[in-house]
């Protein structure tokens, strides 16, 4: 058995949600060649290639822990709390997370163009 020198492609992950799509080198909580790496998740992670240092890893994504679907890490696709969970679900269980979280969901919420930016918080 010989090591492989580079880290080939396993699979290639593909979110969900917005359909991104990316080989992935690694999937799990620890990515191999990191000593000091550890996500706090089964992630999809493949090697950081803009840079030669073994290393580097991008993580690229995880199943949701609700739906088991699989999403980037995209802000726009899902959310860590102490898992992974896609936006979907975050929105149908807004109230069971906490403050920071439904506020941090506002704040995603895409930006109206105004000219004045107001503190005041839209009732729908
Ligand atoms: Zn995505
Ligand atoms: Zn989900």
């Amino acid at each position: 058995m010989d090591a492989p020198q580079e880290a080939q492609p396993t699979g290639e992950f593909e979110c969900q949600l917005c359909g991104l799509t990316a080989p992935y080198t690694y999937y799990g909580p620890r990515p191999p060649n990191s000593r000091s790496v550890v996500i706090l998740e089964e992630a999809y992670v493949m090697k950081d290639p803009f840079t030669p240092d073994k290393e580097k890893f991008l993580i690229l994504g995880s199943h949701c822990s609700l739906c088991s679907r699989s999403v980037c890490v995209g802000t726009e696709c899902s959310l860590f709390y102490s898992k992974r969970f896609c936006l979907p679900c975050v929105k149908e269980n807004i109230k069971a997370f906490p403050l920071e979280i439904q506020e941090d969901m506002d704040k995603r919420k895409p930006q109206q163009k105004s000219s004045k930016k107001t503190h005041t918080k839209h009732k729908s």
